[in-house]
């Protein structure tokens, strides 16, 4: 059995992992830190329409949603943990001023997809001028996602090694080992997913785009509120408001103008948000490229899956799927190219 090491235990990196030991390889994944991962802290969204995504990203983000039920479903089977999975759209609120985005709804409705318009309900902000609802889009509890990972790995005996990989040892296209700051490792095949701290071991160019959010006391909202001022995510227990947009800002702690532009952003939507209770604030770093693409890269006996920006939960199933046929079936998909690190050598 070939052994693989997956370095970084994000969401990218866990799926993969997954779907990996599902095929019998035997696996190894070497974080950090498992609780630094930005994707405990992501909101869950399921998005391609609502972030108004086009051409290849959108195409690919698509494929990846529909493969969400089953993925859910086959995680929740092997870890015996429950997944709070909503499918039944999520609303894009059109604010005053904003009408492009009616457009581009149009547009999307006209291609065949499941798009309907609403007036606002009445406890909204006179601001919101309307209602989209995209009937296919989705979201996850990114939370109790990432919990039912870890207790995956568990079943399927894949281990976690808490370590800093510091150094690839490398001879051109091959790598011959991992340098961690506790040992050196060697397996048949790598896989680096690393998120926002690429950068530390690939000459590419990845940077942090800070988030931060919040969590409210439950407060009734039956769908995702999705605006350009905030995102309002109803989960079983609360209340999730993202998020901000922080570029180049690795810095670990929320601030009093990231909570101030949340607090107003969700205001501007939902008034009677007023009076809700704070449970807690969360800040994470999303992995992002100059063209706003996901990076794959693969060498002779490794892949690097990173740079999945504002959308990795939404990616993990699909990224994943195509990293195990090209490993275990040598099946390239063309993703690889338009995702290809070449388009960043002049
Ligand atoms: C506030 C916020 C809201 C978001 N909302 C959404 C959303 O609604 N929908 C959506 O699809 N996406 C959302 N995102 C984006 C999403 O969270 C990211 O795209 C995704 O989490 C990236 O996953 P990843 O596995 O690549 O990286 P991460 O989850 O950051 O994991 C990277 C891992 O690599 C480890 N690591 C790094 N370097 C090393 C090293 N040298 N050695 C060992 N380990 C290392 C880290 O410790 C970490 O465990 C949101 C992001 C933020 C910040």
């Amino acid at each position: 059995m070939r052994k693989i090491i997956v370095v970084g235990s994000g969401v990218i990196g866990l799926s993969c992992a997954f779907l990996l030991a599902l095929e019998g390889y035997s696996v190894k994944v070497i974080t950090r830190n498992p609780e630094e991962a930005t994707s405990w802290v992501a909101g869950g969204m399921l998005a391609p329409f609502s972030e108004g995504l086009e051409g290849k990203l959108f195409d690919f983000s698509y494929m990846s949603l529909k493969a969400y039920p089953e993925f859910v479903s086959r995680l929740e089977e092997v870890s015996k943990q429950r997944i709070d999975f909503w499918q039944e759209g999520i609303l894009r609120v059109v604010l005053e001023g904003e009408e492009e985005l009616i457009k581009k709804a149009e547009d999307y409705k006209s291609k065949g997809y499941s798009v309907s318009f609403f007036e606002p309900a009445k406890n909204l902000s006179p601001e919101v001028k309307s209602l989209v609802l995209y009937g296919e889009e989705a979201w996850v509890d990114a939370e109790m996602l990432m919990d039912a990972f870890l207790f995956a790995m568990q079943r399927l005996g894949v281990e976690m090694v808490i370590d800093e990989v510091v150094k690839l040892e490398r001879r051109e296209d091959h790598i011959e080992a991992l340098r961690g700051l506790k040992e050196r490792y060697v397996a048949d095949f790598y896989l680096f997913s690393t998120g926002a701290w690429t950068k530390e071991l690939f000459d590419l160019p990845v940077f942090p785009v800070k988030g931060q959010a919040l969590k409210l006391k439950h407060v009734s909202l039956p769908k995702v509120h999705y605006s350009s001022v905030s995102y309002l995510i109803p989960r079983s227990r609360y209340l999730y408001v993202g998020a901000t947009s922080e570029e180049g800002d690795f810095s670990r702690c929320n601030t009093l103008e990231g909570l101030h532009r949340l607090a107003s952003g969700a205001l501007r939507v939902a008034p009677f948000l007023a009076r809700a209770e704070l449970i807690s604030s969360l800040y994470g770093f999303r992995p992002a490229t100059p063209d706003e693409l996901p990076i794959f890269e693969t060498g002779e006996n490794y892949m690097l899956l990173t740079g999945h920006h504002r959308n990795g939960i939404l990616h993990a199933p699909l990224t994943a799927r195509l990293a195990v046929d090209y490993i275990s079936r040598d099946i390239r998909s063309s993703f690889f190219e338009v995702f290809g690190s070449r388009r960043f050598s002049s």
